[in-house]
């Protein structure tokens, strides 16, 4: 049937449309961001019940419209109930979210982002761990092409015992030497775990217990991508 086609998705988030329906934003393994609108998923007796939440991982049967797609059908792969039933890892969940909506493209297929949230959410239904979000922040970055330079001055290239790397700022595009430094100040441990969550350590990172130092990894992740996405991320300062 034309217009019709097949994607797994994760519900972004929904607003309401007109009485009982709601607008429904997915991101889907194979078109990208979608649009579509869940008729009906309102009244008591919907279809789609809470299938089409936020956090949902759905597999999916939507018609092609001009404007917004409609959802035919909705099957649930995941509803990540250990994450619904613990706040922290709830509010986690949201600031995973909200940054794939923030980064992801309308039909522009990115099949990694889709795998990369769902692996995300997985992990974190598995158990909540402290560098989780910002670990999966500094991997999205450098998805975006915004990996940061981290073993030499992202200004002069200094580099070696002389450059003393002391400040972080994405904008820059990542550590910065004494000379140069703008941004916010970053540490040696701090400079190691970034290297660390983006040298493919990530699943050891994700064991390492709450330190001062994760909290400032966590800043710095909070920040890089408040700064490429030029606007604050919502979910995370409401945490
Ligand atoms: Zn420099």
């Amino acid at each position: 049937m034309p217009g019709l086609y097949r994607d797994s998705g994760v519900v972004l988030r929904t607003i309401k449309l007109g009485e009982a329906d709601r607008i429904v934003t997915f991101v889907t393994q194979a078109h990208g961001k979608v649009r579509a609108v869940a008729k009906g998923v309102r009244k008591t007796k919907s279809r789609f019940g809470a299938r089409v939440e936020p956090l949902s991982h759905v597999s999916l049967l939507l018609y092609e419209g001009r404007d917004l797609d409609i959802v035919s059908q909705a099957e649930t792969l995941d509803h990540f109930r250990a994450i619904r039933e613990d706040l922290d890892r709830m509010s986690s969940a949201m600031a995973l979210l909200e940054a794939v909506d923030q980064v992801s493209q309308e039909r522009e297929p990115n099949a990694r982002l889709y795998q990369m949230l769902v692996g995300a959410l997985r992990s974190l239904a598995a158990r909540d761990a402290p560098l989780l979000v910002p670990a999966f922040f500094w991997k999205l970055l450098s998805l975006e092409g915004a990996h940061p330079v981290l073993d030499q001055c992202a200004s002069c290239g200094a580099s070696g015992e002389d450059a003393e790397l002391v400040a972080f700022d994405l904008t820059e595009g990542g550590a910065l030497c004494r000379t140069c430094r703008r941004g916010g100040p970053v540490s040696p441990d701090g400079l190691a775990m970034i290297r660390r969550i983006l040298g493919g350590d990530l699943a050891r990172v994700l064991d390492e217990p709450r330190t001062p130092v994760t909290d400032e990894v966590s800043r710095l992740a909070t920040r890089a991508l408040e700064d490429h996405i030029e606007r604050r991320l919502r979910s995370i300062h409401i945490l």
